[in-house]
């Protein structure tokens, strides 16, 4: 079924009895040529490629709870192209690009909004630093801005600018980043995936692989053995341990990163506040409510809630940003579990078992990648080859220290 300004019309029209289910419920089959692990956004945007780009639809995708029960519908649905590394640069302009027309392409409204983001600076260092991305975002065809003082205070004049500890300088303008709906992303790629003949089996835990002289010939499952001729590993937060069913010992670190959100508001922030120094960022979701986050626990756990120190900070740091927020009332708040990498950039390779390939590593950026590392993991998996945009993603970076570490703080593999 597609769906258009005029089926709504006609189903309203109707009592509404016409809409179809918007994906089958199948039971597996016994063999697929690829079975990807993991219902989340990059699970299903790989399904979607590999059936539009290439043509491959005897395609399974093994969900071990509901789809988009992970991190795609926990995310704080932030979309941007601010990365300056080669390697990042050009793989997230890459997604926006795919971001901007995914409505389209999916025929389902992921509610991609470009209202920009700011990333506030509080130093001439810091300012130095943002210039320096500013102009490696320019100089790849993307947009930026850097403002200063007075003139951010005229677009934000909530922000407390005379912080004693963290006075505000000015901000990098990045007008294409925005938010989008993130559960609508799980389900275009679903809906389109399953269209296309891809079999999305829910409730579907992979327990095991066979592999047999260093080749995969199929995954074990709470539904029983399923066979394949490739296996792609798409479980973000869970990675470390399904590659472990593998015998494959990657390095990735789970932890814990929290989200908050208000009750609804008025129109009050029509863009993305992104406030480094306190580890807060901050935006407006369309029902209202302030969509709010800090960093990671720092607990290692599995567990998809938080750690009352870190809510703590987090509210602390969103009165010293902008104290007005002292009025608003948290309605709830909840976690994902993140694969951290140690240069906090991505996988998308091969493994050591040949026909088991691996898509990790999102760490808290993975939402805003799923257009392209669908694609990217989708390419892979069909021809064997990375895609132009992710060929720096590879798994022994690590081992050889080439490390794309956006941040500069990440550990020097080849020195230790
Ligand atoms: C609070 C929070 C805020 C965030 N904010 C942002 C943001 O603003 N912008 C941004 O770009 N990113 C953000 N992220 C990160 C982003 O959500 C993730 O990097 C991304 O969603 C991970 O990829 P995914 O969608 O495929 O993961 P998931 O949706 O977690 O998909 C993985 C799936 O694998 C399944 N699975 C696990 N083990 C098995 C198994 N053995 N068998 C079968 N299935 C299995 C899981 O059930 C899960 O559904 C945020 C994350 C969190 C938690």
């Amino acid at each position: 079924m597609r769906y258009s300004a005029l089926q709504v019309l006609w189903q309203g029209l109707t009592g509404n009895r016409g809409w179809k289910p918007v994906w089958r419920q199948p039971d597996p089959k016994p063999a697929y040529d690829i079975v990807i692990i993991g219902g989340g956004g990059h699970g299903l945007a790989t399904a979607h490629y590999l059936a539009r780009n290439h043509g491959l639809t005897n395609v399974a995708v093994l969900e071990r709870g509901w789809l988009g029960s992970g991190n795609i519908g926990r995310n704080t649905t932030i979309v941007r192209a601010d990365y300056s590394l080669p390697g990042n640069s050009e793989f997230y302009s890459h997604s926006l690009r795919l971001w901007e027309g995914l409505s389209r392409e999916l025929n389902l409204n992921v509610m991609h909004s470009r209202r920009g983001t700011w990333r506030l600076f509080h130093s001439d260092g810091q300012r130095d630093e943002f210039a320096r991305r500013g102009n490696a975002m320019l100089a790849r065809g993307d947009d930026a801005r850097l403002l200063g003082r007075a003139a951010l205070r005229r677009h934000l004049p909530y922000l407390d600018f005379d912080n004693a500890r963290f006075p505000i300088h000015g901000a990098l303008w990045h007008p294409r980043g925005g938010t989008a709906r993130h559960d609508a992303v799980a389900w275009g790629y679903a809906r389109s995936a399953d269209s296309r003949g891809v079999d999305l089996i829910q409730n579907c835990e992979v327990t095991g692989f066979d592999i047999r002289r260093g080749r995969v010939h199929g995954v074990r499952t709470t539904h029983g053995p399923i066979r394949a001729g490739k296996v792609g590993i798409a479980v973000a937060g869970h990675s470390s341990r399904v590659a472990a069913l593998a015998g494959l010992r990657l390095p990735i670190e789970s932890h814990v990163l929290q989200a908050f959100v208000t009750e609804g508001l008025k129109p009050v922030i029509d863009t993305v506040i992104s406030f480094g120094m306190g580890h807060f960022y901050i935006s407006q979701s369309d029902r209202g409510g302030l969509v709010f986050g800090g960093d990671l626990d720092f607990y290692p756990s599995y567990a998809r809630r938080g750690s009352l120190p870190r809510q703590e900070q987090v509210m602390e740091a969103a009165m010293t940003l902008m104290p007005m927020i002292g009025k608003a009332r948290v309605l709830r708040s909840w976690g994902g579990i993140m694969d951290m990498t140690p240069d906090g950039s991505p996988i998308i390779d091969a493994t050591p078992v040949e026909g088991l390939y691996l898509s990790a590593g999102w760490c808290y950026g993975g939402f805003k990648a799923v257009p392209a590392g669908g694609e990217a993991f989708a390419h892979l998996l069909a021809t064997g080859r990375p895609h132009p945009v992710a060929g720096r993603f590879r798994l022994d970076r690590f081992r050889f220290g080439r490390l794309i570490d956006e941040e500069g703080t990440g550990s020097q593999h080849n020195l230790h």
